[in-house]
């Protein structure tokens, strides 16, 4: 134990000691290039969004992460009733249990009907139905090839005025009835964007 101990204590006194030197450098050279960081970053995105049950309680993550290929969402979640659950993206950023209404309608610039089996659908802020195990939780990864994060000019950004939120539902998508596939009430919700 006394030996590991002097492990991360070096290391805490050699962390000190760089901040310090890198602190003097940016004095001398009167700090003008400091704004450039950050601003070359736009070529990737990603969101850790936290999940609250109806009773206001975090009960897992949801992280959005878009690249090249697309934007998927890996979702991490337990406190859920075993079986098949309706995902969506809904167009307000606002989560107030316990019926989260304040999340609105599903996110759906593109003035489509609802589910992947209609044929003027789908949503853009559909989703593929996730399932939970005996156990209530969930592990899962799921595409959400019709929305961006990386372009706010596009009207399928995610990046909108009113914000947006991720619902889990109580039931399954059948992905055709209207207005939201007959997957009964939000169970979680999740603020992705906030309004801006
Ligand atoms: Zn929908």
């Amino acid at each position: 134990m006394k030996k590991l101990a002097f492990i991360p204590m070096f290391i805490l006194v050699f962390v000190i000691a760089a901040c310090g030197m890198g602190e003097e450098a940016g004095e001398g050279t009167d700090g003008g290039s400091d704004s450039d960081e950050g601003a070359m970053q736009d070529a990737a995105e990603e969101i850790e969004v936290t999940m609250y049950d109806t009773d206001d309680e975090e009960m897992g993550t949801a992280t959005f992460t878009e690249a090249d290929d697309g934007l998927t969402i890996e979702l991490e979640a337990e406190g859920l009733e075993p079986g098949m659950h309706g995902m969506h993206i809904h167009n307000a950023g606002m989560c107030e249990g316990p019926d989260f209404e304040s999340a609105g309608d599903h996110f759906n610039p593109t003035d489509a009907s609802h589910g992947f089996d209609h044929e003027d659908g789908p949503h853009a802020g559909d989703l593929e139905n996730i399932e939970v195990s005996e156990d209530g939780t969930v592990s899962t990864e799921v595409p959400a090839e019709n929305v961006t994060l990386l372009d706010e000019e596009v009207e399928t950004s995610l990046q909108t005025a009113e914000g947006t939120a991720l619902i889990i539902h109580s039931g399954e998508d059948d992905y055709e009835s209207q207005p939201s596939g007959d997957a009964g009430n939000p169970v979680a919700c999740g603020v992705i964007t906030e309004a801006q």
